[in-house]
């Protein structure tokens, strides 16, 4: 069982949409997946078809150790009639106080990684949603990772973002996981017509190399479209060009993990 964050502190940058996609797309290609929603905003559940409001147990009960992932998991069945189904350890409100709660418990930055460590038959990737930040949250997240996806947009800012991110994750393997690494950089939302976005492309390849997916998920409305009616892009219109590149980065995905 490998385990990946998709990971960025910046809001709005594709991670939620990259999370549920690649989840899906995984398990199209016959890959065991769950997929963690780590973000209180809940979006990558109601992403995934369930909605975090009648969530009887959420990851917020496995971070505070008042369920296992085997009591609080579901599955996002709405996704099985296209053979995208996967497993959803789902986020509610609640999870926002969880910080607070967890800053006084002991091993409270591994409480993640030790969940998951009673679900390692069942999987063959676990998926983790961070939230927009580098907190507790997110800590756990890298914690239990073997590696990270980085979704950004080529925009100016997007490569100073990436210095404090890469940082943490060095941070992280220096001090508290020495599996982790940088597994690479998505470029989303990408628009070959804006010449600042090939731009930043392009120095994103000459300072990370093959560290940066030969995907690229191009901007597509029907990938915004699809949390609306509950369903990752992938399943909601199959053959929209946003949702045929998820499902080649899945296989692009399965690919790195092979070789890891
Ligand atoms: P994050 O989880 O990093 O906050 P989201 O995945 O929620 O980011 O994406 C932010 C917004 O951008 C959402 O409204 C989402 O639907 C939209 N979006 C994400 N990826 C794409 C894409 N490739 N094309 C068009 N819209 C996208
Ligand atoms: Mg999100």
């Amino acid at each position: 069982m490998k385990i990946f964050c998709v990971a960025n502190q910046k809001g709005g940058v594709g991670k939620t949409t990259t999370t549920v996609n690649l989840a899906a797309g995984l398990a199209k290609v016959g890959q065991r997946v769950l997929m963690v929603d780590l973000d209180p905003q809940g979006n990558a559940t109601m992403g995934s078809g369930i909605d975090k409001r009648t969530l009887a147990l959420s990851v917020y009960d496995v971070l505070l150790e008042s369920a296992s992932i085997s009591e609080a998991r579901v599955r996002a069945e709405r996704l099985a009639e296209s053979g995208c189904a996967y497993d959803v350890l789902g986020a509610s409100r609640e999870l926002s106080g969880a910080e607070v709660e967890l800053v006084g418990l002991e091993r409270r930055d591994q409480r993640l990684k030790a969940a998951l460590a009673t679900v390692k038959a069942e999987y063959d990737v676990v998926l983790i949603d961070c939230p927009p930040s580098l907190s507790l949250l997110t800590l756990n997240g890298l914690c239990s990772a073997h590696g990270v996806v980085v979704p950004m947009q080529c925009e100016y800012f997007a490569l100073e973002g990436l210095t404090d991110l890469v940082n943490t994750i060095k941070q992280v393997h220096a001090n508290l996981n020495k599996d982790l690494q940088i597994i690479g950089l998505l470029r989303v939302m990408f628009d070959p017509r804006i010449t600042l976005q090939q731009q930043v492309s392009d120095q994103l390849k000459a300072h990370f190399a093959d560290k940066v997916f030969n995907t690229v998920i191009p901007r597509n409305v029907r990938l915004a479209e699809a949390p609306s009616y509950g369903l990752p892009g992938v399943v909601f219109d199959p053959s929209a060009k946003g949702s045929l590149a998820f499902v080649e980065f899945a296989q692009e995905m399965v690919a790195r993990v092979r070789s890891m």
